[in-house]
């Protein structure tokens, strides 16, 4: 399928690519002929990005491998999956478990595809948790020549390939390290003051943990704790069960939500806060984060609390989360323990950009790092600052894609 992709816009709808060509080539081999014949190409993954980060441009072509046949191959011996390009995480999610077998964690939603969320250090929550990316074992591109070229965990290369920001070629498939699926509990709590709050610990009270907050009042308005049944039991003194089910943005209705109370379920029905059938998050809305080392936590919830007027005015909710230490040289958890902050703002890009320079200018010397696929005005230079191995990074950009195929006005930033 071949159309403009004028009229392409990505999920949240405050991008309209500006490419001329969209393509959704339905083989491998249209795909390949695709690559070799275009001089520009940005692959297009489920659209959930709120930047330009897949945008290629004019003159330049979108593509999706959604269309391409949907591979997902478990080996339940290897405890690994190969997963296609275009598979978004509820099918493979859902996939997996009817083998017994489960991913280590999910972001908070399952509607993203899984070659985009790993390219972009896409992650969920838990001081043990690396983001998605952390699960991949091998990268399966197609170079600018329409070449295939596998690269696997042990690879020098491996560490550039996976977080790429798609700048290295279409990625194909993806295979994915599994474990035996489990049971996960969701307990939400309510009011958790940040007076006092002991970060560290809070933060590891469960298998995955998450702070929210509309910033209109001090602390934090909900805690949702996703325990294993496998370890050990929830002992939140530091705030009261919520009465019922909640969404993390104030409002929204709770059914939209993964089921909570404390009821045991499949890992995959558990750890997105979102249910895959409904609309996630508001619907309406732009996304910032920052991660920066999670020794810094309280440093930085205080600087924010210290602008919490200005951001009372723009947040739907702020969400607060653990990363642990990844080894993806572009991944914003690059070589650190670190703490996601998270900024859900209303969809007014002119009241919120303003708020979004405010909280970069409070994490000021906290070496926050953006996430590729969200809201940032943070200059490029500083960026690159943050980043210790770039240079690593445009060098194997340079080695697999000479000319700039794959790159944009975005990627161009970073590289140049
Ligand atoms: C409601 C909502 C909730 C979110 N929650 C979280 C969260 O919990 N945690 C978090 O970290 N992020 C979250 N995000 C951000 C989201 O995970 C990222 O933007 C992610 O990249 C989305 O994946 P995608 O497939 O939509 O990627 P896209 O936005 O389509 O693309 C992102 C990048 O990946 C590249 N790409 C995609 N597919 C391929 C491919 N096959 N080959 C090569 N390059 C490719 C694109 O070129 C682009 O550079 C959320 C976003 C939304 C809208």
């Amino acid at each position: 399928m071949t159309r403009s992709a004028r009229a392409v816009t990505n999920w949240a709808r405050n991008i309209t690519y500006t490419a001329d060509e969209f393509h959704r080539p339905a083989s491998p081999d249209a795909l390949r002929a695709l690559v070799a014949d275009s001089a520009r190409v940005r692959v297009l993954g489920s659209g959930h990005s709120f930047n330009r980060i897949a945008d290629p441009g004019a003159g330049g072509v979108l593509l999706s491998v959604a269309g391409l046949p949907p591979v997902i191959d478990v080996d339940t011996t290897a405890r690994t999956v190969r997963v296609g390009g275009g598979v978004r995480y509820a099918e493979l999610a859902r996939t997996v478990h009817a083998q017994g077998l489960a991913l280590a964690n999910m972001a908070s939603l399952p509607h993203i595809s899984v070659a985009g969320s790993v390219a972009t250090g896409t992650h969920g929550s838990g001081v043990g948790n690396g983001p998605l990316a952390s699960a991949v074992r091998e990268v399966e591109l197609i170079t600018a020549d329409g070449g295939t070229l596998r690269i696997a965990r042990g690879d020098a290369r491996f560490d550039g390939a996976v977080t790429s920001l798609g700048a290295l070629g279409v990625v194909t498939a993806l295979t994915l390290d599994l474990e035996p699926a489990y049971e996960v509990e969701q307990h939400v709590f309510t009011e958790l003051p940040l007076d006092g709050l002991e970060y560290e610990t809070v933060a590891a009270s469960a298998y995955s943990v998450s702070l929210f907050t509309d910033w209109r009042a001090p602390g934090f308005r909900q805690v949702w704790l996703k325990r294993r049944t496998d370890q050990a039991p929830v002992d939140f003194p530091w705030a009261e069960p919520a009465a019922g089910a909640m969404h993390p943005v104030p409002g929204m209705p709770a059914v939209n939500c993964t089921e909570q109370g404390g009821v045991p379920g499949p890992w995959h029905e558990r750890l997105p806060h979102f249910r895959a059938e409904f609309t996630p998050s508001s619907g309406s809305e732009l996304q910032s984060e920052y991660l920066l080392p999670r020794a810094d936590a309280l440093v930085a919830l205080r600087a924010l609390d210290a602008i919490r007027e200005a951001l009372a005015e723009v947040v739907l909710t702020c969400e607060v989360r653990t990363v642990a230490a990844d080894t993806q040289w572009l991944s914003p958890a690059y070589g650190r323990d670190s703490v996601a902050l998270h900024f859900t703002w209303i969809e007014d890009a002119a009241a919120v950009l303003p708020v979004v320079r405010a909280v970069e200018a409070a994490l000021g010397t906290l070496d926050a790092r953006p996430h590729w696929g969200k809201v940032f005005e943070m200059p490029s230079a500083v960026v690159k600052e943050r980043l210790p191995r770039l240079a690593d990074f445009r060098a194997l950009a340079a080695e697999l894609d000479p000319a700039g195929k794959f790159a944009n006005e975005f990627v161009r930033e970073i590289l140049s």
